[in-house]
């Protein structure tokens, strides 16, 4: 039996269901499951001294886009929203391949965990019309190889210009193409124990991409093979626009229409939404994966957040493509989201200690799992271990609980730990030989913008 004891934090901050602190804490993962959170030290196969450090649940990323690691600060689009912003960028990401896909993976996946993120979500949706096939197998390699949980989705786009849709007509498949391979992912990497460490989502990209005949039966596929489902929802009011126009409907009356409710389902951004819409998805259990950074950066619009946790909506954190962020650091998106609100909503903001809730233990949820996002007996030893014993943090550390979103970190992670073991030591990637990923993937990325 793997066993790992961590010793002696200054602070553990549980984010269990009795919300506790402890201070001078030790944790003991025995099997990649934690078997003790308590005052004493508990004897292991390998220590980790935490004298000095913050322990959090490892952070959960409900939404992203990994590939779009190699088109940030792109200097062409940086005054665009997301109409105008995604048609110019479709006509550099029709030039991806594995390559691209494997590398954007790796770096992106990295700085996620380098910055506390344990489970990674990607939606990946654009697939040239040759050499895409092997996409996302391309993910979970990357994935594994890092040594994070990584939750794939199988994006698609069959919407193209001549149908009235957003992207080219030479990026988009056909419904029997995508549902084959939608059902060949799952098959091949869908893993629905506790504790796993693979699973496969099924994810049209939005209602502007994709036809109504695709979300129907991706819906009814999604259920028989008993997996969720996710896309882009009410993120623009030109989204919204093109919904009452084209498909008669707003945008969530439409993806009700095609089954598309449901504690199986979550969408992401979810900022226009009126108040029945936010009744509906409480009591539906319809989930949201909030991405402030991008939201900001895209001009979309603020997600009503104080009012979904007061509803009941479930909210999960999310950095969102790394286009739209620039990056991809779930860790800071936790402070951005903590004065976006602040702004916006003054005394009805969450706190910061909210938002690290909403990171872990209410991404798990929208990811539809129990098992991670907390540190207590029997789930999954999954945390990170912020070094605060420095100059920089002196009179900053009276709430650790609140720590990440009121004051914020900006450094990489001392250790991060998935399953019980230690893939980010002294902020560097154990899994990978960094500086020889670094070179091949900027190599990839340069031949990858000489294409475009
Ligand atoms: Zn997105």
């Amino acid at each position: 039996m793997a066993s790992l004891s961590i010793r002696n934090a200054r602070a553990i901050v549980t984010v269990d269901d009795a919300d506790r602190v402890l201070t001078n804490g030790n944790l003991l993962i025995e099997d990649g499951v934690i078997t003790y959170v308590g005052p004493e030290e508990q004897p292991a196969d390998r220590v980790l001294d935490a004298r000095g450090c913050f322990i959090y649940p490892g952070l959960v990323n409900t939404h992203h886009h990994l590939y779009q690691t190699f088109t940030r600060n792109l200097p062409q689009v940086q005054k665009m929203e997301l109409f105008p912003w995604l048609v110019t960028l479709y006509e550099i990401w029709r030039g991806l391949d594995e390559d691209c896909i494997y590398y954007s993976s790796l770096t992106g996946m990295g700085e996620l965990l380098r910055y506390g993120c344990t489970t990674c979500m990607d939606h990946h949706y654009v697939f040239p019309k040759t050499g895409s096939e092997g996409f996302i197998d391309r993910q979970f390699q990357a994935a594994a190889e890092l040594g994070v949980r990584f939750h794939a989705t199988r994006g698609s786009m069959s919407r193209g210009k001549s149908d009235g849709g957003l992207p080219p007509d030479d990026l988009v498949q056909s419904v029997d193409v995508i549902l084959e391979d939608s059902r060949r992912l799952v098959e091949r990497y869908h893993n629905p124990e506790p504790f796993s460490m693979a699973q496969v989502s099924l994810a049209p990209c939005s209602p502007f991409s994709v036809t109504t005949d695709l979300l129907k039966e991706s819906a009814v596929l999604a259920r028989q093979l008993g997996v969720r489902l996710h896309t882009h929802l009410c993120e623009t009011k030109d989204e919204e626009r093109f919904c009452l126009e084209v498909l008669g409907k707003r945008p969530l009356e439409y993806m009700a229409d095609c089954g598309w409710l449901g504690s199986d389902v979550w969408y992401a951004h979810g900022i226009h939404f009126n108040d029945d819409e936010l009744r509906l998805l409480a009591e539906t259990k319809t989930g949201v994966a909030h991405c402030p950074v991008s939201n900001m950066k895209l001009a979309s619009g603020v997600c009503r957040i104080p009012d979904m946790l007061k509803l009941g909506v479930p909210v999960g954190l999310a950095v969102d493509g790394s286009a739209s962020n620039d990056c991809s650091n779930l860790l800071a998106e936790i402070r951005a989201a903590y004065l976006l609100h602040r702004l916006t909503y003054s005394t009805d903001a969450p706190t910061g200690y909210e938002l690290l809730k909403m990171a872990t233990r209410g991404s798990a949820a929208v990811l539809g799992r129990d098992d991670i996002g907390q540190l207590a007996v029997g789930k999954a030893g999954d945390l990170f271990l912020l070094d605060v014993d420095s100059i920089d943090q002196v009179g900053a550390l009276l709430d650790p609980g609140c720590f990440l979103g009121t004051v914020g970190y900006a450094r990489p992670c001392k250790a991060v730990v998935v399953g019980g073991r230690v893939v980010v030591e002294d902020g560097r990637l154990m899994g990978i030989d960094e500086p020889t990923v670094r070179e091949q993937a900027q190599r990839c990325m340069e031949q990858f913008l000489e294409r475009a």
